[in-house]
């Protein structure tokens, strides 16, 4: 096989699988060994050492222990890397934990403490950031003010999009324009590299909540970044020495569901664009937030940066938040549910949950929810949506006669 000349749908079935024939099997191996043995005192010590450091396993060396490395989790790697048209892609525990590892490498890399944080971000993100838990001193800021934001001591720009949750898009290139020296980390969670590929566009790396549409069952938490050799060996020192690996059985399943990506992204994406069209025909709805609408790519982003809309819709509710909390309790089919990405819907209201710990400035209007559609037929999501409006209106009623006596 000459693998560079595959098409992106035929990469997602292969990359990483390239060896499997000369080992005499088809499903990829799943390797849960928490030691490995050591072939003596010397070389054993060599590979600890190399591995703890962020290299790569030696030849006919060891791979000493599964904190330091595990050829599961690296499979799963090498085929993300390849989908993001990254050298190499190194997975953690979780999004969060991929986020923080990336902080830490990159501060202490360059010995540097300031990072620019582009809102809006997904809330967990933003929270990290403003906690000033790992020591960073961040900047949040608007698209077209990361220039004047970027310090001497900046080491990290950070943006995200689509962004969470208001599936605003941001323009990379200008983005990383605007970052001139400093890397530029982005969060492709929602674009996942079937429709868009950061790195392509001028960013350093590419990090993913695996945890959505890369695992894409609802079953799997786990977290990727994308980036080059050097990043990645920092990144792999970084994992090593706190502990934030993948688990080679998310790693396992991760890399069975880079498959059915392409063909998952594209059949959610065409579902949700039926939703968001008819949510917008809605009296219920005040706003449709989905990037396929041009009255919601300004900068004509889609097509260009992005190749599609992806299947995430957040809509604003005419009648506020009563209305939110009543849609979120009236569905059947779609799950009352936070996360993203699956092959089941799911809906949630933000500023209730994911950016619940978001600082008020930035927190999303309480009329909002989040949608992710999955693959049932868009006809059953409709008309469970509908049903939910049609049932909500009483419940809407309730909920602001409570509020009204709460105060
Ligand atoms: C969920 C999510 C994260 C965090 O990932 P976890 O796997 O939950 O730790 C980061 N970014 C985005 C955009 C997300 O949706």
């Amino acid at each position: 096989m000459a693998p560079k000349t595959l098409q992106p749908d035929s990469i997602a079935v292969h990359a990483g699988r390239e060896d499997l024939a000369s080992l005499g099997v088809h499903a990829l191996p799943l390797d849960l060994s928490s030691t490995s043995p050591l072939p003596d005192v010397e070389l054993g010590g060599l590979s600890y050492e190399v591995l703890a450091t962020g290299g790569l396993p030696l030849d006919g060396g060891s791979n000493v222990y599964a904190r330091l490395w595990n050829p599961t989790v690296a499979r799963f790697e090498q085929a993300l890397a390849r989908l993001e048209h990254a050298e190499e892609a190194v997975a953690f525990s979780s999004g969060m934990a991929a986020l923080t590892a990336t902080l830490l490498a990159v501060t202490h890399e360059s010995g540097k403490r300031h990072v620019v944080a582009v809102r809006p971000l997904y809330g967990g993100s933003d929270h990290l950031l403003a906690s000033g838990l790992l020591g960073v001193d961040t900047t949040f800021c608007r698209p077209e003010d990361v220039a004047a934001s970027v310090r001497a001591d900046t080491a990290l720009v950070i943006v995200e999009s689509p962004a969470n949750p208001t599936l605003e898009l941001v323009d990379i290139r200008a983005v990383a324009a605007a970052a001139g020296d400093v890397p530029v980390l982005v969060d492709n969670t929602f674009a996942t590299p079937v429709l868009q590929h950061p790195l392509d566009l001028g960013a350093a790396l590419s990090l993913h909540s695996a945890t959505k549409y890369l695992g894409g069952h609802g079953d799997v938490v786990g977290g990727v970044v994308a980036c080059d050799a050097r990043l990645a060996s920092a990144l792999r020192r970084t994992r090593a020495i706190t502990g934030s690996i993948l688990h080679p059985l998310a790693a396992y399943l991760l890399h069975r569901g880079l498959g059915t990506l392409p063909v998952r992204m594209r059949a959610q994406q065409d579902g949700a664009r039926t939703v968001a069209e008819w949510l917008r025909s809605r009296p219920e709805v005040a706003a449709v937030h989905f990037p396929g609408f041009p009255e919601c790519d300004p900068h004509g982003l889609i097509g260009t940066q992005q190749s599609g809309p992806g299947a995430m819709i957040a809509i604003e509710l005419a009648d506020g938040y009563g209305a939110a909390v009543a849609l979120t309790s009236g569905v059947r089919l779609f799950t009352h549910a936070v996360s993203l990405g699956s092959v089941d819907s799911l809906i949630q209201h933000p500023a209730a949950l994911t950016h619940r710990p978001v600082q008020s400035e930035a927190k999303p209007s309480d009329a909002l929810v989040r949608l992710s559609i999955g693959l049932e037929d868009p006809t059953d999501l409709i008309a469970d949506l509908a049903q939910a409006f049609e049932s909500g209106t009483d419940a809407a009623a309730s909920v602001a006669h409570d509020l009204a006596y709460a105060g």
